[in-house]
Formats: structure tokens, sequence, C-alpha cells
């Protein structure tokens, strides 16, 4: 068993009344990728922002490599690159290479190294064309890339990322994940990354950790979330009886049995939720009810497909 990087502990935030993160706790081993799944508003951007020392939580310790948070921040960035959601972690009127030289000087990096490493990662992201260009006029893709240079020049042995592939196209998102695996065998590194797409985290992650509402819901491995998301059973309930022409689309999915406005189905895969949604929210009838069978995971998986699909 490798070595505990991050141990976060009972965690609990508030604001006001509201638990935005309800005594969690979790491990991240050094040298693996580590995603946090959760619709929004589930506590994923607090989480990470506690482990920055960012925001200052209620109750809970939180670890970095054995060093205490709210005793000794500083000494934690040290260790630690940050790309959080929604923030400007780069400077728009300067270009990549301007940005990196920055992100390294202010972490006293010598210069000689600060470029080789400014080129190297300008290379492995694809920036090199456009290395010394402002990044005001990139594409948010382009920009999201540079950020996690940024946040990776100084060589920390951890990277904390809130959903970094958000709003970002297939192509990018494909670039993102093959650095980030490549980063984390070559170079050991230990990620933790949160996202509300499945499929991202799938691809990444070895660990996933699903939270809703602030509490750890499921903790386990990819591997047998997908057991248990594999040939489920679901109930869905219509305004109107289905047509014929709905139950055929339906059934290119899996076993489909309907009677009156129910319909049962086992789907083939997991993956088929996602265009099993998409026929029914265009289906000319109302769905009423989609249930599937006894634990959380279904309901949580499904927020999340609404979310990618809005
Ligand atoms: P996620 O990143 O999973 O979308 P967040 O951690 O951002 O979720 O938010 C968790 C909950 O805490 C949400 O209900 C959100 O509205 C609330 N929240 C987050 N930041 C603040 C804040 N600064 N003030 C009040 N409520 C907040
Ligand atoms: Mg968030």
């Amino acid at each position: 068993m490798s070595q505990i990087c991050i141990r976060v502990k009972d965690l609990l935030k508030t604001y006001k009344d509201l638990i935005a993160v309800n005594r969690i706790s979790f491990d991240v081993r050094a040298g693996e990728i580590l995603g946090i799944l959760g619709p929004n508003g589930s506590g994923k951007t607090t989480t990470l922002k506690s482990i920055l020392g960012l925001i200052e939580f209620d109750e809970g310790t939180i670890e970095v490599n054995g060093v205490s948070v709210t005793r000794q921040r500083k000494e934690i960035l040290k260790n630690v690159g940050a790309v959080l959601e929604g923030a400007r972690n780069i400077y728009w009127h300067l270009s990549p290479r301007e940005n990196l030289t920055y992100f390294a000087g202010i972490r006293g990096i010598p210069e000689k190294a600060i470029r080789e490493r400014a080129t190297y990662l300008l290379e492995s992201m694809e920036l090199s064309d456009v290395a010394d260009k402002e990044i005001r006029q990139f594409s948010s893709g382009m920009k999201q890339k540079c950020a996690l240079a940024c946040a990776f020049i100084f060589n920390p042995s951890i990277l904390l990322l809130d959903e970094p592939t958000l709003g970002l196209d297939v192509e990018i998102r494909r670039t993102i994940r093959d650095w980030l695996l490549k980063v984390v065998k070559e170079e050991g590194k230990t990620i933790l990354i949160t996202s509300h797409n499945m499929d991202f985290v799938e691809s990444i992650c070895e660990r996933i950790l699903i939270i809703r509402r602030g509490e750890i819901i499921s903790h386990e491995t990819v591997k047998s979330l997908k057991e248990k998301f594999s040939r489920k059973h679901f109930r869905i309930d219509l305004e109107n009886e289905p047509q014929g022409r709905l139950l055929d689309e339906i059934s290119a999915l899996g076993n489909v049995s309907a009677s009156g406005r129910s319909i049962r189905i086992e789907l083939e895969t997991a993956n088929h939720l996602i265009p099993l949604m998409r026929i029914l929210d265009e289906a000319e009838t109302h769905m009423l009810d989609f249930r599937t069978v006894e634990n959380d995971l279904e309901d949580i998986f499904l927020e999340m497909i609404r979310e990618e699909a809005e």
C-alpha cells in the first residue's frame, strides 16, 4: 500500500445554515489520481479550497504529507499546485511563457531551470506555437492548458484540479487526460481531481469518491463502480402510453417491456443511460418518474447526466 499523501478527516464546513461539506473523510495515496465526482453544489470546490487553506473550515483535520493545513499552510503550499474552477488562474494579458516565468519566479526557481521547464511544459501541452502570444485571444481549452502548465511549473508533487475539463470539447479533454496520465506515470505525481463528468473521471482515475449534498455516498474503485452500474433495471413512468416508435428507439439500448404508461428497461451498459435520457427528453410524452434499484448512485448519476446535457 502506498503512502498517504492527503488525509481529510471529519471535514465540516458550513455557510450559516447551509452544510456545504458534512464531516467527510478520505485519503489520497501518493502516486494516484483520485476523483471526486458529484453534481453541482455537492461540496467539491469547498473540499479543495479547504485542503488549500483558502477557506476556514468548522471542524475536522486536513493533513498533507503529515502536515496540518490549519497550522502550517505555507509549508503545504510548497508541494501543491492547483487550478480552481471559474477562477482567474493565469494572466490573460501575458503570454503562456510569461505566465510560466512569473509563476516560477514567485516560487524562487532559478532562471535556467525556469526556461527548461517552461519549454518542456509548453511542448507537452502543445502550446509551443502560441508560447509568445497573448492569452486573451485563446480558446477556453488553450487557456485551461496554460493554467495547468502554470500550476505545474514549480514541480509540485501534488496537483488539485477543480473541474479541469468543464465546458471544454472532447479533443481538449483528451489532451488534458493524456497529459495528466503521463504526469502521474512518468513523474510520480499525485492528483486530486473533481468533476461532474462520469466519463472523464472514469477514464483517468482508479478510485472515485462520489459526493452528494456534502456527503460521501460511495468510495470505491472504478472497476467496482462499473460493476454496480452495469446491467441495471430502470422503471420509467410516462404521462401517456408510449408509442411504437419510442419503444423501438429505447429497445435498441436493452431489453424493454411496457405495460400501460410504465416501461421497464434493462440497459446493456451504464453508458446507455445517456442516450436513454436523450430519447426520453425528445419524446412527445413527458417522463413522470424514473426509478432504479435501491441505492443512491443511480440518482446522482442521473443528476449528473442532466447537467451534462444542459
Ligand atoms: P460544487 O463545487 O460541488 O459545485 P461547492 O463546494 O461550490 O459545490 O458548494 C457546496 C455548497 O456550498 C453549495 O450549496 C453552495 O451554494 C454553497 N457555497 C459555496 N460557497 C459558498 C459561499 N461562499 N457562501 C455561501 N454558500 C456557499
Ligand atoms: Mg465546484
